[in-house]
């Protein structure tokens, strides 16, 4: 019996122009998974999540988020990180958190009080009041991140996550990772280092110019990747 499915893309398809940025991608993600799409800069991650999520309509190709064949009906059970990180400067961390979660339908103050445990989780909780401009990009990053999940979606989709962290920041969002995951929560990932796929990932997809490569556990992965994925230098 097959575990559902939360994200079920068939034959995606991208041009920009003339050019073909995501050439015929399959990706099936299975419920309670995490998944890590890898592959080098300008493989066509990012355009691909953002089909995925309906950011963007694919030129050919099918999708389904969470059984819905129209993905932004479903936004409000889906967490997303994208890879142009930006927050309003003058907001404090827990007012950024808190005016994410309610963007998606959490109220404020559970938002305030969740968002304050979150902060604690990750080792961040001495920077709740302070305001994003005072912070450094990493621990910005995080705070992104935290508001980006705090309304506990069923999907999270995390573009990039690792980018841009130290590898203390790096653990943090590792355990973050587990912690979702154990309440259940599905989560997608894009990243360019084998390293974060394999310590996290049940399954990934390899994509390396517009094709998708690679399909299947990590452990099937190993000694199987295309060159210039395989040896990608870490962050
Ligand atoms: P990176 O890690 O560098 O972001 P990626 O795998 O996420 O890489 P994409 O951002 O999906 O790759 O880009 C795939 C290709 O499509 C790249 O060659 C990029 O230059 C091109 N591209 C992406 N978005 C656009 C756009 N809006 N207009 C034109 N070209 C684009």
């Amino acid at each position: 019996v097959l575990a559902s499915t939360v994200i079920e893309a068939s034959g995606l398809v991208k041009y920009f122009g003339d050019f073909r940025a995501v050439d015929g991608i399959d990706i099936s993600v299975p419920q309670g998974s995490v998944y890590g799409i890898l592959g080098p800069n300008g493989a066509g991650k990012t355009t691909t999540i953002r089909m995925l999520l309906g950011i963007i309509d694919p030129d050919e190709g099918t999708r389904s988020l969470l059984g819905s064949a129209n993905p932004r009906s479903v936004s409000d059970r889906v967490g997303y990180l994208p890879e142009e990180r930006g927050l309003y400067p003058g907001m404090k961390a827990c007012e950024v958190i808190a005016f994410m979660g309610a963007l998606r339908g959490l109220d404020w103050s559970a938002g305030r009080k969740r968002g304050a445990e979150m902060m604690e989780q990750v080792g961040l909780s001495r920077v709740v009041d302070e305001k994003i401009r005072k912070m450094s990009k990493g621990m910005a990053q995080m705070v992104q991140l935290i508001g980006s999940i705090v309304h506990r979606p069923e999907l999270i989709v995390l573009d990039e996550p690792f980018s841009g962290l130290d590898p203390v920041n790096q653990g943090r969002l590792e355990a973050l990772i587990g912690e979702e995951r154990a309440r259940g929560a599905t989560i997608v990932f894009s990243t360019h280092v084998m390293a974060h796929a394999e310590r996290l990932c049940d399954r990934l997809a390899i994509i390396a110019g517009a094709k998708r490569r690679f399909e299947g556990t990590v452990d099937e992965a190993r000694g199987q990747l295309p060159l210039e994925v395989r040896y990608t230098p870490g962050d």
